[in-house]
């Protein structure tokens, strides 16, 4: 994916941060928001956790678009990548952000933008935001703090320009959730990608005040299936046996 191998939108204009756009996994061209047939449903510019194909590369001459969940230190750099945007449209640019005034709100307002993660229903991730910030220092966040007792941290973008901010195929490649198939470049709908999809609107419901007391290990939406990967609920039948799903259960990362 070199800088000179990048192609154009549809409508053959640059690029726009000012506005969503999705990076091609297939010929890394960028591509706007409004150019694109599919149906993206909500998003926000600068993210990072998506899977897209432009119609160009397509063997069936639809583009394919999925959003998944974003980490949290994914959801910052948009946070803070949106920020900067917006600053520099007022004519007030600013690099630096507060947790507390600046990314946490941004995030709050655009939660269902961001991520396939269902939003919270209490205020802990405000913590977890804080705690991936002060992680991430000197990786991928800067931190500053001008006040005298040390009590307004501001937090940027370590060396990454805004128009930078996009999926990491390779990685993705990598990892294997992406496929380069004869029909093209193809992700796997395995572990992670696809958690919590069905699940969403009963985990909010369901578990209550939970995720606050016990959402430390995973940050998913996902119904939890115990370590042997399939519901509990399957019945026995009269000879002892129960079946099990003999195909690999997307929800059961474990479990092949
Ligand atoms: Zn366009
Ligand atoms: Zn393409």
């Amino acid at each position: 994916m070199k800088h000179s191998s990048e192609g154009i939108c549809y409508c053959g204009k640059g690029r726009n941060l000012n506005i969503a756009e999705l990076l091609c996994a297939s010929c890394s061209t960028w591509f706007h928001e409004s150019c694109i047939g599919y149906q993206l449903g909500k998003l926000v510019p600068l993210m990072m956790n998506y899977f897209f194909v432009c119609k160009n590369c397509s063997a069936t001459g639809l583009e394919t678009f999925k959003k998944n969940q974003a980490t949290f230190p994914q959801m910052c750099v948009t946070a803070i990548g949106n920020l900067m945007q917006a600053s520099v449209k007022e004519g007030k640019p600013r690099k630096m952000f507060s947790k507390d005034h600046d990314i946490v709100p941004f995030i709050d307002c655009h939660w269902e933008g961001m991520t396939t993660m269902a939003r919270r229903v209490t205020q802990s991730w405000h913590a977890t935001i804080h705690r991936t910030l002060t992680k991430e220092v000197g990786t991928m966040f800067l931190c500053k703090d001008t006040s005298h007792d040390g009590s307004h941290p501001l937090y940027g973008l370590l060396g990454l320009h805004l128009t930078q901010i996009k999926p990491n195929y390779e990685a993705m490649i990598k990892g294997g959730h992406l496929r380069i198939t004869e029909m093209g470049i193809q992700q796997v709908t395995a572990a992670g990608s696809v958690k919590g999809r069905n699940s969403r609107k009963k985990t909010l419901g369901d578990h209550g005040a939970g995720p606050s007391k016990k959402g430390r290990g995973g940050d998913s939406g996902a119904i939890k299936l115990p370590a042997h990967g399939y519901p509990l609920e399957h019945p026995y039948n009269k000879d002892g046996y129960r079946y099990i799903l003999a195909e690999p259960d997307p929800h059961a990362p474990f479990r092949q």
